[in-house]
């Protein structure tokens, strides 16, 4: 087992990438607490994790709120006696966020909160807890689009991965004399929940199919494989990376037919 004896934290784990790779950090071993705003999600990841036989608890935590990320850390420790993997992971895509000129300010701030600030609070109560358990290593969500221009506007989405992924490099450099490897996980498109729902026809879903090598959207269960290379020792000298896994998205210039 890859993650035995440690203990990770990972937000936005009642659904999606999150959920997927909760289940996947406990099948190795990993102790997990598993945050979210969704309690209902929380606690069913919780259920699935132990009727597997393995070990979590659900932590209600809004990662744009100093307080609860205050607290998640606490309760890892206080659990769980240390903390040494932080997957920051929470994250929101706007139905109505679209170009410059349309986005309204109040979809800006609630995006760049959640999807921005929120891996900031992460951090900034998360690091203290990885110092205190001798290093560890952090993965922050960013997105493929903090690489690419894409055709369909999404402007403080886009902006907020890209801020992720400089944010993720300077705390990489920062931190990586104490032992802390922070690296990037930059996904394709999913087929999740938060991308069909953006995508909500199927002209809009051929749209950006046309633009992946692959073929098709990538599973929430093939980010967990990236983010669990990412936590392991495996990934021992790995860090301030934008760790690509899309499909040839980012590769291709033009798809095959
Ligand atoms: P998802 O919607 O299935 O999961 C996101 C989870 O975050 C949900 O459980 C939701 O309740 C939770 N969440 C939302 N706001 C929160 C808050 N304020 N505090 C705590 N939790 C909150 O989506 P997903 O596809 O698994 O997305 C996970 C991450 O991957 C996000 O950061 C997303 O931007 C990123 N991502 C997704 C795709 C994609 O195509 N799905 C592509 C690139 C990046």
């Amino acid at each position: 087992m890859k993650l035995s004896g440690k203990v990770a934290l990972i937000t936005g784990a009642a659904s999606g990438i999150g959920r997927e790779t909760a289940l996947l950090f406990a099948n190795e071993g990993a102790s997990v607490v598993a945050c979210d705003i969704d309690d209902r999600g929380g606690a069913e990841t919780v259920t699935m994790i132990e009727q597997d036989g393995g070990s979590a608890l659900y932590v209600h935590s809004d990662v744009s709120k100093a307080k609860d990320c205050r607290r998640m850390v606490e309760q890892a420790e206080s659990e769980f006696g240390a903390l040494h993997i932080l997957f920051n992971n929470a994250g929101i895509m706007d139905s109505r966020d679209d170009n410059a000129e349309v986005t309204e300010e109040d979809v800006w701030d609630l995006t760049m909160n959640i999807n921005l600030k929120g891996v900031f609070l992460g951090c900034k109560y998360g690091i203290p807890a990885l110092k205190r358990a001798g290093g560890g290593s952090i993965i922050n969500t960013a997105s493929f689009v903090a690489l690419l221009g894409a055709a369909t506007p999404q402007i403080a989405y886009t902006a907020s991965k890209g801020g992720v992924l400089s944010m993720t490099r300077e705390l990489a450099v920062i931190h990586a004399r104490e032992n802390i490897r922070v690296n990037a996980l930059c996904p394709g498109p999913l087929r999740t929940e938060l991308l069909m729902k953006f995508l909500d026809s199927e002209e809009k879903r051929q749209r950006r199919l046309i633009h992946i090598p692959a073929g098709r959207f990538g599973e929430a269960a093939e980010m967990a494989k990236a983010a669990l290379f990412l936590a392991s020792d495996d990934a021992s000298y790995v860090t301030g990376t934008e760790f690509v896994v899309d499909g040839g998205i980012t590769a291709a210039y033009v798809t095959p037919e």
